[in-house]
């Protein structure tokens, strides 16, 4: 009857959410020990100029290998290494090993790294990025750091002092997930950003004249007059590509250019990308001299 069934559906509900309490509370025991049993990883995807299609940076992603679950998705994770503040020694993990592998990539080629919003709150942030950046002798130049507005919500002030500071030691600031949030319009204006990245949704279902179509041309519109640089995520199709560019889009990254790239083939990458910009110079003043 319906009393029954509204109870066992109650009593079903209640394990449910037990079981999911468990699962999380494993997997933050697991997380624990990650880093030194060194279950984590970084792939690095590239992000290109639109209009010649050269790669300009890699974003680093991090990558987690559980012994016994396989891949993990940093969606599923990085809210548990919130919670546990587990994010803080992970993201220095971060930071430091996306350092060591740009100093393997030529001079010109930056490297973004996503911050939590702990992270963004952490007085050793900082300090933790020079470090890094001194070791492997990377120009703070080369580095972008990719927020989300949840990271600005908490402390105005304190959050405009933190990217304030960044840019004043030459590093760039980003705000991620573009158009997802809440304020983000007004975001663009009280906070300094180099560049935005509109979010992976808009470019997905940005068909011809779609209303998203609208929405990407706006906010490259707007980004333009406010001299940011624009990056979209999420670009699979050629048409996104061509709607992206007639919009004016400086860059962007999806599966259409490539995936996240392990450390030897991001190298690879920009070794093949070279010897093809060298051949073509090659051919090019073969053909002057003819
Ligand atoms: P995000 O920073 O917005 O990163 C973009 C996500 O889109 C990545 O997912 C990337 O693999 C995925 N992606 C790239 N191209 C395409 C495409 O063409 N189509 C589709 N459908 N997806 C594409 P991923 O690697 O699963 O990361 C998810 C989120 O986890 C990231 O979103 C970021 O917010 C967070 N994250 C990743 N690494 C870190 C990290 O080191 N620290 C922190 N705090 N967060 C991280
Ligand atoms: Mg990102
Ligand atoms: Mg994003
Ligand atoms: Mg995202």
């Amino acid at each position: 009857d319906v009393k029954a069934n509204g109870r066992s559906g109650l009593r079903l509900c209640h394990a449910e959410l037990k079981r999911g309490y468990l699962a999380r509370q494993t997997l933050a025991a697991d997380l624990e020990h990650a880093l030194r049993r060194e279950e984590l990883g970084l792939a690095f995807q590239p992000i290109l100029a639109l209009e010649t299609l050269e790669t300009r940076g890699f974003e680093a992603l991090l990558r987690w290998h559980h012994p016994e679950r396989g891949a993990i998705s940093p969606a599923e994770f990085i809210p548990i290494a919130e919670e546990t503040r587990l994010i803080l020694p992970i993201g220095r993990w971060v930071i430091d090993e996306a350092c060591r592998v740009a100093a393997e990539w030529p001079e010109e080629i930056g490297i973004a790294v996503n911050l939590s919003a702990r992270q963004f709150a952490d007085p050793l942030l900082l300090p933790g990025i020079t470090t890094s950046l001194r070791r492997h002798g990377v120009a703070a130049g080369r580095l972008t750091l990719e927020i989300t507005e949840s990271a600005l919500i908490r402390d105005d002030g304190a959050a405009r002092a933190m990217l304030d500071e960044m840019r004043a030691l030459g590093m760039r600031t980003a705000l991620d997930d573009f158009g997802t949030g809440y304020a983000s319009l007004s975001y663009l204006t009280r906070f300094p950003f180099d560049v935005i990245k509109i979010d992976q949704s808009f470019v997905r279902g940005s068909g011809p004249r779609s209303n998203d179509a609208t929405i990407i041309e706006t906010i490259c519109d707007l980004a333009r007059r406010l001299d940011l640089v624009i990056v979209a995520e999420g670009v699979e199709t050629e048409e996104q590509l061509a709607m992206l560019r007639a919009a004016g889009c400086d860059k962007g990254q999806g599966y259409l250019f490539d995936r996240p790239l392990g450390e030897a083939a991001s190298a690879a990458r920009l070794a093949a990308e070279r010897l093809k910009a060298t051949r073509t110079a090659l051919h090019a003043s073969a053909s002057d001299q003819r």
